[in-house]
């Protein structure tokens, strides 16, 4: 079988290089044509040695996951649908706003920890995603919206593994291609201009530390343990203090950054005062006085089965003021993408049935991807039946 060599970071193709007998600086040469000019044809890559490309030809290929469905939002927000096959799809969302342009990839396929606001959470765990999987997330993503703005100049400026998945329960796929998001070769983004969320997977969030200290959103949600254990179930396993304590400890690794707190607002069960002052003492103590962390509430997006609601924009409002005054910094997530269903937490919020999943979907909303803005080698046509 060939290899798709979105899979490898700098390292691994070089290491594929040597295995097809050529020498291993040829890789990045490579590297190059797929993450920065998009190419994944190798005819195409003309300063590499024939013989070379014909090797390549014969044991591997570079090919994002079909694209079932693509939606522009009023807004600008960009939205993928990809099938990932066996009847699971993933989503991946641009959001551009001035002067930068957001990535928000996917790392699973579902997810197992749960929570009880998220639709991902509620739709239970199907796989995780290959390095592959994540990488053309952002391959795609990258050359397909360069290809529609006529231009070569990079588009996507910064990464947030926040869409489907827990990404710290996938760690062996996950560090590979934060590495390549991050490498000078592919596209060259800032270890801040690349973030983590993690419900608070703990040994993983020390070992990221260590292995690739990029920026770190912690989805918090709960300012106590009782509260938190029924919103993000994994806090049974690790509860507060040993999250805020491996927080603390990330910083060590991630000098003159900031912790993110994300905290969804949840109409009655965690946005009134009471847990915004223990919140303020929570983080006082864990940081000892000094400022170490910021809080971004997010307005919940309902969905029927959560049984949730949104908190209203003044008691949010009175939240914000509540932390702000504390002296922790808090700003308020805009709610963007919601006419395509690409807010948080609405990617693909409506995959129940997961054996069917992208052909019912492909169905309800499908906007065929135009040709032009395809990056090469990319898909197959999903079959609709
Ligand atoms: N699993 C990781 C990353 C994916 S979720 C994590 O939990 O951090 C990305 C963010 O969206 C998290 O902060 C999550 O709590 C939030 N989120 C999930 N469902 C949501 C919803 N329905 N409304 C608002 N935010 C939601
Ligand atoms: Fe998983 Fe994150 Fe959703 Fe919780 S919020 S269920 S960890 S994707």
């Amino acid at each position: 079988m060939k290899k798709n060599l979105l899979e490898y970071d700098l390292t691994g193709l070089a290491a594929f290089c040597e295995s097809l007998g050529e020498k291993r600086f040829r890789a990045t040469q490579l590297f190059r044509w797929i993450h920065q000019q998009g190419v994944g044809d190798f005819g195409q890559m003309t300063d590499i040695a024939k013989s070379f490309r014909e090797k390549l030809s014969q044991h591997a290929c570079v090919i994002a996951p079909p694209v079932i469905s693509h939606h522009r939002s009023a807004d600008g927000t960009v939205k993928w649908l990809f099938d990932v096959g066996g009847g699971n799809a993933v989503e991946a969302v641009f959001i551009p706003e001035d002067g930068r342009g957001t990535l928000c990839i996917s790392s699973q396929a579902g997810c197992a920890v749960g929570c009880r606001f998220c639709s991902t959470g509620h739709q239970g765990f199907s796989r995780n995603l290959t390095t592959g999987e994540i990488v053309a997330q952002l391959w795609f993503a990258e050359h397909s919206l360069r290809k529609a703005a006529g231009s070569d100049e990079r588009v996507i400026s910064n990464v947030v593994m926040m869409g489907m998945g827990e990404p710290l329960q996938n760690y062996s796929a996950l560090v590979p291609a934060l590495r390549t998001m991050l490498d000078d070769h592919a596209y060259g983004l800032s270890r801040r201009r690349v973030t983590v969320s993690t419900s608070g997977v703990v040994p993983f969030m020390d070992r990221l530390a260590r292995d690739c200290p990029v920026a770190l959103a912690v989805s918090l949600h709960a300012p106590n343990d009782k509260l938190r254990d029924y919103l993000v179930p994994l806090n049974v396993k690790y509860p507060l203090h040993e999250l805020l304590g491996a927080c603390i400890r990330y910083l060590e690794f991630a000098p003159r950054d900031f912790i993110t707190f994300e905290y969804c607002m949840l109409a009655g069960v965690n946005d009134g005062p009471e847990h915004a002052r223990q919140l303020v003492a929570l983080i006082r103590e864990a940081g000892a006085g000094r400022p170490w962390c910021k809080f971004n509430l997010i307005p919940f997006n309902p969905f029927p089965a959560s049984g949730l609601q949104r908190s209203d924009p003044a008691t949010i409002a009175a939240f914000a003021a509540l932390l702000n005054d504390a002296g922790i910094v808090t700003t308020v997530r805009k709610t963007r993408g919601d006419d395509i269903d690409a807010a948080c937490g609405q990617l693909a919020g409506e995959v129940q049935d997961r054996t069917r999943a992208p052909q019912r979907m492909a169905r309800r909303r499908a906007i065929p991807i135009h040709p032009a803005q395809a990056p090469v080698a990319s898909t197959k046509e999903p079959d609709l039946d």
